[in-house]
């Protein structure tokens, strides 16, 4: 079974996916990872996150450094976004992302093209979202616990942004597939959106009657 989970940023998509691969035994790949070494490696090597050419030649990364805590920053997150702009970035990333989707037994993926470009044939494709204060204020609150500040307005502005880069490229725009669920977590706690998205699952795969 592959289970596809889009959505932007802070939407609860990681937290949902990593869930649904530990309640249906799947392996899990956090794909916004892959965009998040380029960009930590072009700034490494120091290239033009708009370059094309530097962009590309970012994607040779070591694979030691998926582990690297400095991919979770917002600062890469954002060079993250620049990157994944490039269609010659999209395309050398794919066949990785593509050879885990279709994996023998299956696998969980989530990030902004799965259900559309890396697996249209997902079994069960999530669109996970939620209304950018909702996204801005859980933001907040993870760095606020991680000791960083940041205003509110601030974060929210950068998530609009993210956003409206994402949506608006020309490749792989971040969009949902036609026969995608929409999960909107926006008034939901993490446990409830996790149980939502496996009764998703479930009810999609016909292991429980349909409620
Ligand atoms: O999900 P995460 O915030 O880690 O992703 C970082 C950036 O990588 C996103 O803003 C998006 O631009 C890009 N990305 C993408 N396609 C994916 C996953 C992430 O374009 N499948």
């Amino acid at each position: 079974m592959i289970i596809a989970v889009d959505g932007p940023t802070a939407s609860g998509k990681g937290t949902i996916a990593k869930a649904l691969g530990r309640h249906f035994r799947l392996p899990h790949l956090d794909t916004g990872l892959l965009y998040r070494a380029v960009g930590y490696q072009l700034q490494l090597d120091g290239g033009d996150p708009d370059s094309e050419a530097d962009a590309l030649a970012a994607c040779n990364f070591p694979d030691e450094l998926l582990g690297h805590p400095g991919l979770r920053s917002e600062a890469t997150g954002g060079l993250a976004s620049r990157v994944s702009a490039h269609t010659a970035v999209r395309q050398a990333l794919f066949e990785r992302q593509r050879t885990f989707a279709t994996q023998q037994g299956g696998a969980v993926l989530d990030g902004r093209d799965i259900g559309t470009v890396i697996a249209p044939d997902a079994d069960v494709k999530l669109f996970v979202t939620a209304s950018v204060e909702a996204r801005a204020q859980r933001r907040w609150q993870e760095m606020n616990d991680r000791g960083e500040e940041h205003s509110l307005e601030e974060i929210e502005q950068d998530l609009r942004r993210r956003d409206e880069r994402d949506r608006s490229r020309a490749a792989a725009p971040l969009v949902a597939a036609d026969d995608a669920v929409t999960l909107d977590t926006s008034e939901m706690d993490k446990d409830e959106a996790i149980s939502k998205a496996i009764e998703i699952v479930n009810t999609l795969t016909g292991q429980l009657p349909c409620p």
